[in-house]
């Protein structure tokens, strides 16, 4: 199969830069820490001349109507997007025929083992964390007939040949990790993330991936992924998440932290964009246009933003 080296960007490459994007799970109102990520992730791609794409990663986690409530309030807090916004579930085929390349190169396995089964299992000694312990790797062909014949729906999985790949990050510099046999299809026929993300970065000409840095643990799958399939691997940026004043990752939970739990106290989605700005090193923008003039890759915080929701300070100067 052919394989393109990870460094493969478009800057290496010398073509023009492709897009950007944001990638939002439809699974509820973004909290102001997803809105700050998809502001990054904006000024990212506009500053870089580079066009900014929406997809709805819908495969699984949908509650109705959060998406367009989602693209609402992105365009309330002032970003814009070039169309069409597309939606992972419809674009299954896509999907099914990077799993037939990887099959036909004989790079997947059909796995029949539960969730349990697999925390139970022990892991080699020297295996990544959480890593899968290659239980259905070598089956036999009869073997996995039994295994079907016992009704166990299978996954399929990557038959990865390393255990760990390294990327280059923007903001947190070459990053190696652990790569296993990750699931490609679930057993109930879903694609995965790790393979949806990377055939749609792909397939959308996105050169430029800026996200949580949550995700940066998973980066070195898809980018080996990436190169499996001979797809060029984007550059990233991993930002920092936004945390609740006890240091956990901000939720729902933690109060009024969505736009519109903050329009309902009286704010202005000019007011929560202004926040946004400040907590990234930037006073009294009026929009992310004029935030753009002024924005710095290299001078972003790198620590997490605490947040308190009870006590979010705006500035006052704003719209
Ligand atoms: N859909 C993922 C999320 O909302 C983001 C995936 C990505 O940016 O690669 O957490």
């Amino acid at each position: 199969m052919p394989a393109e080296p990870a460094t493969a960007t478009s800057e290496a490459r010398g073509t023009a830069p492709g897009s950007g994007r944001f990638a939002p799970s439809p699974s509820g109102d973004l909290h102001v820490g997803n809105l700050r990520t998809g502001l990054l992730a904006w000024l990212f791609a506009r500053s870089t001349g580079r066009g900014f794409l929406i997809r709805v990663e819908d495969l699984d986690r949908v509650k109705a109507g959060a998406a367009q409530r989602q693209l609402e309030d992105l365009a309330a807090i002032g970003l814009d997007w070039d169309p069409p916004v597309v939606w992972q579930s419809q674009r299954l085929p896509l999907y099914e025929t990077a799993l037939e390349r990887l099959t036909a190169a004989g790079l997947t396995y059909e796995c029949f083992c539960t969730r349990r089964e697999i925390q139970q299992a022990v892991i080699a000694p020297h295996g990544p964390m959480g890593a899968y312990p290659g239980t259905c790797r070598n089956l036999t062909e009869r073997e996995r007939q039994q295994r079907r014949a016992e009704g166990r729906p299978a996954a399929l999985r990557l038959r990865a040949d390393v255990t760990e790949f390294t990327i280059t990050d923007r903001l947190f510099g070459e990053y190696r990790g652990a790569v296993d046999d990750l699931v490609l299809r679930r057993g109930d026929g879903t694609p995965a993330y790790n393979l949806a993300v990377v055939v749609d970065d792909a397939e959308q000409g996105i050169d430029q991936v800026v996200r949580g840095d949550d995700l940066l643990p998973s980066t070195p799958r898809q980018a080996y992924l990436a190169t499996l399939l001979g797809l060029p691997v984007p550059e990233y940026a991993h930002v920092p998440l936004v945390l609740n004043p006890a240091g956990q990752r901000l939720a729902k939970r933690d109060g009024a932290v969505t736009l519109r739990d903050r329009t309902a106290l009286g704010e202005t989605p000019g007011q929560v964009f202004a926040a946004l700005a400040a907590s990234l090193g930037y006073a009294d923008p009026n929009t992310p246009s004029d935030l753009l003039k002024r924005f710095r890759p290299d001078n972003l915080p790198r620590e997490p933003w605490r947040l308190d929701p009870n006590g979010l300070s705006l500035p006052s100067t704003c719209p």
